[in-house]
């Protein structure tokens, strides 16, 4: 287990590092999408609105791997399950992925 240094909570996903808000501590996905990745943000020159919203989006995507990551995926093409790295890797499984490059570089 972590244990978040912005807002103590402790999790189990993997750390973000918390700077610029702390030195040397990590911090969970929320404080990171919504605390330090828009402090980072108005450093590069962002305004507050642009900082909180870059920051909301980034939330939202980790938000949604997570949940895809938690469902049973089947490849596109024959059915198989798919592991949740196959999955990252794509819709179709290695087999099926190898055929389909095979029929794509020989035509
Ligand atoms: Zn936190
Ligand atoms: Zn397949």
């Amino acid at each position: 287990m972590h244990t978040c240094s912005i807002c103590k909570k402790k999790f189990a996903e993997f750390p973000n590092r918390a700077w610029p808000i702390n030195q040397d501590g990590e911090c969970c996905d929320e404080c990171d999408c919504l605390v330090v990745i828009p402090a980072r943000c108005r450093d590069m020159g962002y305004n507050d609105e642009q900082a909180d919203a870059i920051g909301k989006a980034e939330l939202e995507s980790r938000l949604r791997k997570k949940a895809a990551l938690k469902e049973a995926h089947h490849c596109t093409q024959c059915g198989v399950l798919l592991s949740p790295l196959d999955y990252m890797m794509g819709s179709v499984c290695g087999p099926c992925c190898r055929a389909n490059h095979r029929k794509a570089t020989h035509t």
